[in-house]
């Protein structure tokens, strides 16, 4: 459980082997090869802070998560558990936290702001610090993605499903523990109910009051270190059925904690986030209609045509040499290993987003496709040198980016 799970040169915590459902680890995924996090593009590109990056926001980790961190390294919990952060939920925003979340995040300060930065984060190592334990949001974020607009679709579906089962198990664990989750959700309610907004300057996360801590820990309150260690026992007892709880738990949805507070923020930041909201506030998806969804996506996004159409370049694009291609200097560093990018040559700016940088081995495809051509077996006869899957890979995502096209199309 505490190995990580690789899948196609992507990393997910190891409980995931037991959260999803088997099939998950022999699925085909897109490989994000440009979300370089030591070495982070977005710093480059987008004006980042290089120390925080991404991670300027408070996860929601749940309390097996923070179970297995405690196994692993007790004091980093107890100091969560100090500062007020960590209810029987797991790491659960204060009204103020989730209030420097809501501005941060909707003034397009994320990655940027210091409003708010993850306490997970390992400042001396610069890097995360609960890698292998780590959420559902932060293990499905990719700065840039191979398949531009459906890899977003692809991470957007994976995230809402392992959220959802995430939710699930952290309340299941609640109740196992003796937590009356009805309670516990009412003081979440009471809290942001008797919120007002603090004075500025101010960063988080801050917290929560001793007064509230009292009522969300019940009779927990003081013996936080046992809670996390009991639940870390119902993880491994249960490991094999996880999946299977997750999906019959009669979940409750903290809704009124979200709504209250939504209410208490300008008009312009409420609106924005519920525009980032998959579902509406209240709904209970249930967990095999969102597997179903992931699956679907899952399968288009590798699909290639079927023999009968015929692809071809995409007549408004350009193959260049790196070397020998005027370019911002920021970028060079995360371009190691790639020769060539195809381009859009009328495009005013050139970046990550607008080009798709190829290794050398990859100009013979793009040549290859200089007259429309099927995706059939002749391809393999005629690029003889290179691993069939990575064409169909490497296809795939031209497809996707339109680096390729239906000849029909032009
Ligand atoms: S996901 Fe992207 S922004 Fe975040 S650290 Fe990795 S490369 Fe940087
Ligand atoms: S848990 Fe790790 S990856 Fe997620 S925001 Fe915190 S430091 Fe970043």
């Amino acid at each position: 459980m505490d190995t990580v799970l690789t899948i196609d040169g992507n990393s997910f915590p190891g409980i995931w082997r037991y959260l999803l459902p088997e099939d998950f680890a022999y699925m085909k995924l897109p490989q994000e090869r440009h979300s370089t996090c030591h070495n982070c593009p977005s710093v480059a590109c987008q004006s980042f802070r290089p120390d925080y990056r991404c991670c300027t926001y408070l996860p929601k980790m749940t309390n097996f998560q923070l179970s297995q961190v405690f196994h692993d390294n007790p004091e980093s919990i107890k100091r969560l558990v100090h500062r007020r952060l960590v209810t029987p939920e797991g790491l659960t925003a204060s009204p103020t936290d989730w209030f420097l979340s809501a501005v941060q995040n909707t003034s397009g300060q994320f990655g940027k702001g210091d409003l708010i930065l993850c306490p997970m984060f390992n400042k001396e190592l610069n890097n995360c610090g609960v890698h292998r334990f780590r959420n559902a949001t932060c293990s499905t974020f990719f700065c840039y993605k191979d398949h531009g607009a459906e890899g977003e679709i692809f991470w957007d579906k994976l995230e809402t499903l392992v959220v959802q089962i995430e939710s699930a198990l952290s309340q299941w664990i609640m109740s196992e523990l003796g937590i009356n989750i009805e309670m516990f959700f009412q003081s979440l309610a009471d809290a942001a109910e008797d919120w007002t907004p603090p004075e500025p300057p101010i960063s988080g996360p801050v917290g929560w009051t001793e007064t509230i801590m009292k009522g969300l820990w019940q009779d927990w309150y003081h013996r936080e270190t046992e809670y996390f260690q009991k639940s870390y026992q119902l993880l491994q007892d249960h490991k094999h059925e996880l999946y299977e709880i997750a999906k019959s738990y009669p979940m409750k949805r903290p809704s009124e904690f979200e709504r209250k507070m939504q209410s208490k923020v300008p008009d312009a930041i409420s609106h924005r986030l519920s525009e980032s909201e998959t579902y509406q506030k209240g709904d209970i998806v249930s967990i095999e209609s969102l597997w179903y969804e992931f699956s679907a996506v899952q399968r288009n996004l590798l699909k290639i045509p079927s023999s009968g159409e015929e692809m071809v370049q995409n007549p408004y694009l350009s193959l260049v040499e790196l070397n020998n291609f005027s370019l911002d200097q920021t970028l060079k560093p995360h371009l190691e290993g790639y020769s060539h990018a195809v381009i859009n040559p009328d495009s005013p700016t050139q970046n990550l987003d607008s080009m798709v940088v190829i290794k050398s081995h990859e100009t013979e495809l793009w040549h290859y496709f200089s007259s429309p051509k099927p995706i059939d077996e002749t391809l393999y006869l005629e690029l003889t040198d290179q691993d069939p899957q990575e064409i169909m890979r490497t296809i795939s995502e031209w497809i996707k980016r339109q680096i390729l096209v239906d000849r029909k199309r032009i």
